[in-house]
């Protein structure tokens, strides 16, 4: 499944995952990172909604 495009326009970017981990490890709530295929950079996802995407699947 892709990442919708207005998803991607609506989400935080990052570069790199690095930013990515330090964002989610500095939120309050349960974060993880994942690689957008829309733009190619880094998005948080809650983990706890149930999406469940790992970044080495491709
Ligand atoms: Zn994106």
């Amino acid at each position: 499944m892709r990442t919708r495009l207005a998803i991607c326009r609506n989400k935080k970017r990052f570069a790199s995952e690095a930013d990515a981990i330090a964002a989610a490890q500095a939120a309050t709530i349960d974060l993880r990172p994942y690689l957008c295929d829309r733009c190619r950079q880094y998005h948080l996802t809650s983990r706890t909604k149930g999406k469940r995407r790992l970044p080495a699947a491709d």
